[in-house]
């Protein structure tokens, strides 16, 4: 016997089409971090990614003054470079960028797809290659995390939960909710802590390989400290990556089993340093 499909038992579940399809995006969207194997949604593609960040960043570099400081310049390319040599293929498709800006800012940030900026005034904290190592490290993990395009994926999560069917969000439109829709780089949002803790488990990481003493992150969280104003405005590097005593005791106890790691590399750089 044939069971009549009538209108109402049609209709009632009527999204069901449109759920199923999320579900299996979301699926298809699983991006597994290759440092530190933590499996979550990205439904972004790396293209994408690349795209918007290159955008994003064309704007910042537009907005603000480029560092033509010789010295700062070659600091942060030699380190970027042994980072970016030890990176490998990690998101083959990034399209990696290294600017100096000239601000006494206390800031650094990365956009998607492999851009990233550094502050003259942080760049001043810093003592020495190892504690910028810690800095530039912990950026590029946000971007070989995806973390940019995780957070645009949970933009597109609620927007098609809250209008299923409907037109998705403009992809723009989930990359400026994702980072405040900047030209300026300090309007950039805060991580969630749990990204920031991943970001900063793969600065570890990548420093250690590049040669870079993994140690020199605690002190950079330390100086970061030291200089807060806890009562007014924060660091901007703070504002967008909320710290606490937790984080330097998280990094103090997680530098140590890097530390053979950095010994077994230390000397490969030896010419670059
Ligand atoms: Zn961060």
């Amino acid at each position: 016997m044939n069971a009549k499909v009538t209108p109402s038992s049609r209709s009632s579940f009527p999204f069901l089409p449109c759920i199923i399809s999320v579900a299996l995006a979301i699926l298809a969207g699983c991006y597994v971090n290759p440092v530190t194997g933590r499996s979550y949604t990205v439904l972004t593609s790396v293209g994408e990614e690349v795209r918007m960040g290159a955008q994003a960043f064309n704007g910042i570099k537009e907005e603000e003054k480029i560092s033509r400081d010789p010295a700062a310049n070659a600091r942060v390319q030699r380190i970027a470079g042994r980072l970016a040599e030890v990176i490998g293929e990690a998101v083959p498709e990034a399209n990696w960028e290294f600017v100096v800006f000239d601000s006494d800012t206390l800031n650094a940030f990365a956009l998607p797809g492999g851009k990233v900026g550094v502050y003259t005034g942080l760049m001043a904290l810093l003592d020495d290659d190892d504690e910028l190592a810690a800095v530039i490290g912990h950026e590029i993990g946000h971007v070989v995390a995806r973390h940019g395009g995780r957070r645009m994926s949970q933009g597109m999560i609620v927007g098609v939960i809250g209008a299923v069917g409907g037109a998705m969000v403009e992809n723009t439109e989930l990359f400026k909710q994702a980072y405040g829709g900047i030209t300026n780089a300090a309007f950039v949002l805060p991580h969630s802590r749990k990204d920031e803790q991943e970001a900063d488990l793969m600065g570890l990481h990548y420093a250690a390989l590049a040669g870079y003493d993994p140690e020199a992150a605690v002190r950079v969280w330390q100086k970061m400290d030291a200089v807060s104003d806890h009562e007014n405005a924060p660091p901007a590097w703070l504002s967008t990556h909320p710290t606490n005593a937790q984080r330097i005791a998280d990094l103090s106890k997680a530098a140590p089993k890097y530390r053979e790691t950095y010994l077994a590399n230390k000397d490969r750089f030896a010419d670059r340093s």
